[in-house]
């Protein structure tokens, strides 16, 4: 159904004839994923992260879906990533997460966008950015309390907070943590690490902190605790889980993206014969397959087909599950239809929903052994975003 979507363009401008393969992504998903998790973390605030193009989602998209569902501002991971939305016209806090080149941080304040720093060198480097720039920086610092990837010693934390307010041209923005194992909700660790944190602020007395902030996805839903001002959302609001043990927390969020593309070619094949690089399957009985255009060039990954010991995974055309047969090459796949009446130009879903059946990036991650951010951070800029849902406006 056509409609407006967020950005301006019209999602009736198929994208999808650009090539047969395509990632839908519904903002009514995620204005739902939002709304959903601003009302279970309140009076915490929800900032939207939408690093890496909204995990693969589209930033600007995921931005004003974010913003419009009650999100208090964003985060992102580099300044380009900011500066990108500020270009689309998002004037919301946008919150770079890590200390960046110093190369990088004239574009940082012109972009009026909010620092993280956890070394004295860089709240100077930063001061006199801003100077250049005219502009006063927001700086968020943030301790590292068993992460150990970045952030200041908690004993450092007083220094960088007087090193911060004595700059005319900077401005403390909060202090910060990150956690390490959220998604494990019996795991010591959170427990521990917001012990840590809490020192750390309770060693800067009664300094009037303007936001505190510790959690992410997994830590706003499973641990209370960890909310403070507002917490940073990222997995969840694209309706996917952090991992396996908090799956029940995320029952009521709804995947955002499905990756979709159309049957390119039909063929019979004997048994006995194989398929793909490697010839890695072997047909054991006559059967039809269908060829699909997306390889792990667009992020499907090589080896989703083939893994030893576990058969095809599958794909859904005509309402079936369909296996995926031989490897998955750079720009194509092949999949064991059977005796499904298949014919060029059939949708194929790969992951999403069709007919009575659902697959998952999670799905992809638990065969892959690895987590659902990773499948949609990787399909690749050569699939084509098609925003559905939004409605007009
Ligand atoms: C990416 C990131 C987040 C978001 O994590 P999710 O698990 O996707 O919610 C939060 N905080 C920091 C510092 C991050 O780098």
């Amino acid at each position: 159904m056509p409609s407006d979507n967020d950005e301006g363009r019209r999602d009736d401008v198929d994208v999808a004839a650009s090539r047969w393969a395509w990632a839908e992504v519904d903002v009514d998903a995620l204005r739902h994923n939002v709304g959903s998790l601003t009302r279970a973390v309140s009076p915490s605030h929800v900032r939207a992260v939408v690093k890496a193009d909204g995990y693969g989602h589209g930033a600007v998209t995921a931005a004003r879906a974010a913003l419009d569902a009650g999100a208090a501002g964003l985060c992102v991971a580099l300044v380009q990533e900011g500066v990108e939305l500020r270009a689309a016209g998002i004037d919301a806090p946008i919150l770079v997460l890590t200390e960046q080149p110093p190369e990088q941080l004239d574009s940082l304040a012109a972009a009026g966008l909010e620092a993280t720093a956890y070394r004295l060198d860089h709240v100077d480097a930063l001061a006199a950015a801003a100077t250049r720039v005219g502009a006063v920086v927001s700086v968020h610092l943030k301790i590292d309390s068993g992460m150990q990837r970045v952030g200041a010693a908690p004993d450092l934390i007083a220094s960088l907070v007087d090193a911060v307010r004595s700059s005319d041209s900077l401005r403390l923005g909060g202090v910060f943590t990150h956690l390490a194992v959220a998604d494990e909700p019996e795991h010591r660790a959170t427990a521990e690490q917001l012990a840590t944190f809490d020192a750390a602020l309770g060693s800067l007395g009664d300094a009037d902190l303007p936001a505190v902030h510790a959690a992410n996805s997994a830590g706003a839903l499973a641990a209370p605790s960890a909310r403070r001002s507002f917490v940073r959302l990222g997995i969840a609001m694209y309706g996917i889980s952090p991992g396996p043990d908090v799956d029940h927390l995320v029952a009521d969020l709804r995947p955002a993206l499905a990756l979709k593309a159309r049957v390119s070619y039909v063929k019979q094949v004997d048994a006995g014969t194989h398929v793909s690089y490697g010839w890695r399957h072997r047909f054991d009985r006559d059967t039809t397959v269908a060829t699909v255009p997306i390889g792990y060039a667009d992020g499907v990954p090589r080896r989703l087909g083939t893994l030893p010991d576990a058969p095809g995974f599958d794909v859904l055309i005509g309402g079936r599950r369909c296996p995926i047969v031989g490897v998955v090459t750079m720009d194509q796949l092949v999949v064991d239809v059977r005796d499904a009446p298949v014919t060029i130009g059939d949708e194929v879903v790969l992951i999403g929903r069709q007919g009575e059946h659902e697959i998952r990036a999670e799905h992809w991650a638990e065969r892959l052994g690895t987590i659902g951010y990773e499948i949609v951070c990787g399909i690749s800029a050569r699939v084509p975003r098609r925003v559905v849902g939004g409605g007009h406006r």
